[in-house]
């Protein structure tokens, strides 16, 4: 191995403490096709040639995948102490003065004969099948192939295509084995559902018998898949790779903020495929983000404004709707002061549509402005030192306080998880049931809701926890668990974790697209939380209530609150994609640009400023929230002074800091794939409320209540492929707790709560704590948050046989 020192070694000012260098980097110097290349130590030989220029054909080798040499079409010459040997590229490593060549004679006999093999029973679907024009397989026989086949045999035939889940459909006869997407979905998502049956000549990819290919993640295998064995349901048959135009972007569905390439095709969306960011996403979506781009054509999709009248909401002009919405502030202001005007939401936005709307709720003299909707955490959490997603998957201990990643955050539950089986990071878990991380933590703590700070104590000061945790980095990874239950536990628990192992880094875990973004660009008022503004609505002291892309009424925890609160709202004006349950019933609405109908920039989760970009059209005369704000601003006489989206990033700039330079830094084409980092606001650190859990009644049950993949979200049940997936509402009860019960799996009980009552089918869950109920959130049938008070500690229900 050859030394190359990348920094040379410094002094310090004073000239007597040397200042710490760099570690040299070592090299492994190999000679590829002629040409002398430093290759990275312990890099297979396909990437090395990658990184020389020398391009390798390959199907079943994937970067971000353990090799396994299925297909054989990486075959290259290694000069050996024997003369030339042909190795599977992918699955040998490089070596210290190794000679590679890619492109010998001996090679291309070889690659030629291997992709004979492969072509000898594939059916040359080309002209019908989606991947044409796409494909590594036909591109492949076009540079690589021999040309033509000396197979005249009849090809072999299945029945084709078989729906194996409500997303993809299987073309056995185009599988060339290549173990991909069996790989994906065993190595990466952890869901094993797809897999090889019988065996020789007969083998080929196959579900297993009544179990669909329900993972959250197969839309990846789909984009992985070399050949067009496996499409997409939403896809298929609806365009050809050469009618497609397509722009890079951000899935804003949650705020992971995967990358994504967005492509169109008359001006519509008809597909979203995962790209590499290295430090985000690896190249994988989930399919609730890959899919829900079918909601931009709902049928209750707000394409015009509208005005409520006599007859309920009629369509207007946009002069019209933007006169009525000032006139309806106007009169707010006059009636009850501007302060009694409110403004919630800005998660579904851009950065600018957050920072303008924040801008116009000062102007106006309000401090009634909350981006969240009473399911995340106080934005004190951003005063605490930050980690990052890689810094999280690279710690030695990474600390769980948040909700089911696997539900909530999916691809920063592959990040995590990848850490886990790989070795590099031990799991502590603290939750009140088992989640989709709990087959690889290292320590799962039940966590009764009320208790996490006293539990995330105790479990601390265990020797062999203390020793963990004295091994390396740590990373806490904080989000809501429950939504029956304070965010102040875990906050408080956070503070715990911090007094105890002082060096850990906070990685918040806000579920909501842009929260983070929309918070940091001031939509958080003094008022600090949703609570006080929808109680204060609903007490009758807001006047006129401004939706930013909210639904109280289907997101809030609190569902009577949240129906308290437009109610109480004297006048509501929302800005909205659709029309929700709380959007139908507002004095005006404005029809707002959804996801790749407007450009700008977007914050994920750990703070990345990253882009989104307008691929189509908005939708019949819907416009970015940002351009609405300004217009209304102008009818109140209100110069924001922001007549360009480029005079709004230079305020941005000017008022936000390191923020806002990184959106005007994105929005200049800086950090293109990647986006920009360590871009947080100041935010103000306030200690955590200390709440008291009160005592569980022996007769009761500690309420827990938490989000899944799919539900009633809107994006969801407007998409037609996604819609189906959701589950119903239930009561999940470990089977203990039933039988003291005397209740079956599938009976009906009375969940019995402070305020009222619901009655729902009950599911036993083991992996629900014993002395707690778990109920999905916002699913069809009764409402579980009709139990949920927003400002208590905790949740007690009784569960009553009917
Ligand atoms: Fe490979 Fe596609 Fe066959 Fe899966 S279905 S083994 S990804 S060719
Ligand atoms: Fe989109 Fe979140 Fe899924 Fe990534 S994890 S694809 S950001 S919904």
């Amino acid at each position: 191995m050859s030394d190359t020192t990348t920094e040379e070694t410094a002094t310090g000012d004073d000239g007597d403490e040397p200042t710490p260098v760099a570690p040299p980097r070592v090299t492994v110097p190999v000679t590829i096709d002629g040409r002398a290349h430093e290759a990275e130590p312990g890099q297979w030989v396909i990437d090395a040639c990658q990184d020389a220029g020398a391009y390798v054909p390959h199907f079943c080798y994937h970067p971000r995948m353990s090799p396994v040499g299925m297909c054989r079409q990486c075959l290259v010459e290694v000069e050996g102490p024997r003369g030339p040997m042909m190795v599977v590229s992918c699955m040998t490593p490089v070596s210290d003065g190794q000679v590679i060549r890619t492109a010998t004679d001996g090679v291309k006999r070889a690659q030629e004969g291997v992709l004979e093999l492969l072509l000898a029973n594939h059916p040359l679907d080309c002209p019908v099948c989606d991947k044409g024009g796409e494909c590594p397989l036909q591109d492949q026989a076009f540079s690589h192939g021999p040309g033509e086949s000396r197979f005249v045999e009849e090809k072999r035939h299945y029945d084709k295509p078989i729906p194996i889940s409500e997303l993809v459909l299987l073309d056995r006869e185009r599988c060339i084995l290549c173990d991909r997407c069996t790989r994906f979905a065993d190595e990466v998502a952890g869901d094993p559902l797809i897999s090889f049956t019988q065996r020789g000549n007969a083998t080929q990819v196959m579900t297993f018998p009544d179990e669909p290919f329900a993972s959250y993640f197969s839309g990846n295998t789909v984009q992985i898949c070399p050949v067009g064995a496996l499409t997409a349901t939403p896809y298929r048959f609806k365009a050809r790779p050469w009618d497609l135009e397509e722009t890079e972007s951000t899935c804003t569905t949650c705020s992971v903020g995967c990358r994504t390439v967005v492509q169109s095709s008359r001006d519509e969306v008809v597909r979203v495929q995962g790209v590499d960011s290295d430090p985000v996403n690896w190249g994988w979506l989930c399919d609730r983000g890959r899919f829900s781009f079918e909601s931009a054509g709902s049928d209750v999709r707000a394409l015009a404004p509208l005005v409520r009248g006599a007859d309920g909401l009629s369509p207007v002009s946009w002069s019209q709707a933007s006169a009525a919405a000032a006139r309806l502030i106007r009169d707010a202001i006059d009636e009850s002061g501007p302060g009694s005007v409110a403004v919630l939401g800005g998660a579904r936005g851009t950065n600018e549509d957050a920072f303008v709307w924040s801008r116009l709720a000062a102007a106006l003299g309000t401090d009634l402005v909350d981006a969240q909707l009473g399911d995340g955490l106080p934005a004190s959490i951003f005063a605490e030192p930050q980690a990052t997603i890689d810094q999280a998957a690279a710690a030695r201990t990474i600390i769980v306080l948040g909700p089911d990643l696997k539900e909530e955050l999916p691809v920063l539950y592959l990040r995590l998880r990848d850490a886990a089986e790989k070795r590099r990071s031990r799991i502590i878990e603290f939750s009140p049931r088992a989640t989709g991380l709990s087959g690889v933590t290292w320590t799962q703590v039940p966590t009764m809701p009320g208790t996490q700070a006293e539990t995330v104590r105790d479990t601390l000061a265990r020797h062999e926890i203390a020793e963990q945790l004295a091994s390396g980095d740590v990373v806490i990874v904080a989000g809501r668990s429950n939504l029956a239950e304070a965010a102040e536990h875990t906050m408080a628990a956070v503070t715990a974790i911090r007094e105890l192992v002082p060096q850990a880094r906070v990685l918040p875990v806000l579920r909501r697209g842009n929260v983070r973004g929309a918070v940091q660009a001031g939509m958080v008022g003094s008022q600090n939380g949703p609570a006080p503004v929808l109680e204060r609505a609903g007490a009758g002291g807001v006047s006129c209530l401004i939706l930013l892309g909210a639904d109280p009424i289907a997101d809030v925890p609190d569902a009577d609150l949240a129906r308290r609160a437009l109610a109480g709202a004297r006048r509501v004006i929302a800005i909205d994609t659709h029309l929700t349950a709380s959007s139908s019933i507002a004095d005006v609405v404005l029809p707002a640009a959804g996801p790749h109908e407007r450009s700008g920039t977007t914050t994920n989760l750990e703070g990345r400023v990253s882009p989104v970009a307008q691929r189509v059209t908005p939708r019949g005369t819907a416009r970015a929230d940002w351009m609405i704000a300004v217009e209304i601003a102008e009818r109140l006489g209100i110069d924001l002074e922001m007549s360009t989206i480029e005079d709004l990033r230079a305020q941005m700039a000017a008022q936000l800091g390191a923020f806002g330079n990184a959106v005007v830094e994105v929005a200049n084409g800086r950090g293109a794939t990647d986006g920009v980092l360590g871009a947080t606001a100041p935010v103000e650190r306030t200690d955590a409320a200390v709440l008291h859990a009160p005592g569980r009644n022996a007769y009761d049950f500690r309420l827990v209540v938490s989000r899944t993949l799919y539900d009633r979200a809107v994006g969801t049940v407007t998409s037609p492929h996604l819609e189906p997936l959701a589950r119903s509402a239930a009561l999940h009860v470990h089977s203990r707790d039933l039988e003291r019960l005397g209740v079956r799996d599938g009976d009906s009980v009375n969940v019995v709560g402070a305020r009222t009552s619901v009655v729902l089918p009950v599911v036993a869950d083991d992996g629900v704590m014993r002395g707690c109920v778990w109920s999905p959130f916002n699913q069809t049938g009764a409402d579980i948050r009709l139990l949920i008070d927003l400002t208590a500690s905790v949740t007690d229900v009784r569960v009553e046989t009917l």
